[in-house]
């Protein structure tokens, strides 16, 4: 991997190969349908978490990350794992399923329906093996699989917390495959919300990366600077307004380098690498605790050291970051390296 203008390719949650049959989704007997359908493949969503398998492995779940792979301890499910090493739990429909929130999450190119079943109630046991957060399984997920976690997620935060009409406060009911929600009340319709959120690499003349520390962050965690997209707001113009309320510096230009959705709870990121002439940092005390420059000989040593922790596999921030390096993490360090 070399320093490139290419824009950022495969993110891990942007790999979705389903189609979300948007106009089949409207037919209000589909979800019966569907549960009543053998072939139909349904996902369990407990809390933030589903079961994943390796498929390779009949014997598992003994997914990395849970507490029977030790040595993936406090790290990423995808270290020991590469994109298509595991597989959802999928199974046939349930009559029980019928009571629950039931969500349609599309179909793959041979017709097969898959739907999200989201279990009431945070997930009891989070420890359970085989049961693993997005964060944990995403990066080593198969594409479908991939898709089927990020989108099931994201409606199910989303359905979690606007039980209720934004217009007259009645409750309010799923409707259209989990795609909406409608008023008791008044019959209004209310669709899942997405927060765009830009991401950046700023680069100065001498082509060192700023880093940046969150205020709650603890020492060594560094990322790329990052905030949501105001009202009446472009991309460009957020990412011009972050980067100068965060470190007090003006960017030149701000080029886009790719997006994908991060459904923790709702968000999309997207990211840009800007440049600027300034470099002379004035943090923002409640937003950052530090901001520095690092060239690249810099901050690969710093990754040697473990003094400082890259971001989250799945994360765009860590792309953006190996983007400027012009090398993955993992090489630079041996795999070693500490994440979030
Ligand atoms: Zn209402």
């Amino acid at each position: 991997m070399a320093v490139t203008d290419e824009p950022l390719a495969d993110l891990a949650l942007s790999r979705s190969s389903l189609d979300r049959v948007a106009l089949e989704r409207r037919r209000s007997e589909v979800l019966s349908e569907l549960l009543e359908d053998p072939r139909t493949r349904v996902a369990e969503i407990r809390g933030d978490r589903m079961q994943v398998v390796d498929p390779g492995d009949r014997a598992a779940p003994t997914a990395p990350g849970a507490p029977s792979a030790a040595k993936a301890s406090g790290q990423d499910a995808s270290r020991a794992c590469s994109a298509g090493a595991l597989g959802l739990v999928l199974r046939a429909p349930q009559p029980e399923d019928r009571e629950r929130l039931v969500l349609h999450l599309g179909r793959d190119g041979d017709g097969t329906a898959y739907v999200g079943v989201v279990s009431p109630g945070p997930h009891e046991d989070p420890a359970q093996p085989g049961w693993l957060t997005l964060r944990q399984a995403g990066e080593a997920l198969t594409r479908r699989d991939a898709g089927l976690f990020t989108t099931g997620l994201a409606l199910a935060n989303w359905h979690a917390t606007h039980r209720f009409c934004p217009r007259c406060g009645a409750p309010t009911e799923p409707t259209e495959g989990g795609w909406v929600r409608r008023c008791e009340r008044e019959g209004s319709d209310h669709y899942p919300r997405t927060d765009p959120a830009v991401i950046m690499s700023v680069v100065d003349p001498d082509d060192r990366l700023l880093l940046g520390r969150g205020a709650h962050w603890p020492e060594g965690r560094f990322s790329v600077l990052a905030g949501f997209v105001e009202p009446g707001e472009s991309f460009e113009a957020a990412v011009a307004r972050e980067v100068a309320e965060e470190v007090g510096i003006t960017i030149d230009a701000a080029r886009y380098l790719g997006n994908q959705p991060w459904p923790f709870p709702s968000s999309v990121m997207i990211g840009f690498a800007a440049t600027t002439r300034q470099t002379e940092l004035t943090v923002d005390p409640v937003e950052m605790a530090e901001a520095r420059w690092v060239t690249r000989g810099e901050y690969r040593d710093l990754l040697r050291e473990g003094t400082v922790r890259t971001p989250s596999g799945i994360s765009i921030a860590k792309r953006i970051i190996e983007h400027w390096l012009g090398d993955t993490v993992e090489s630079v360090t041996g795999g070693t390296s500490p994440r979030w």
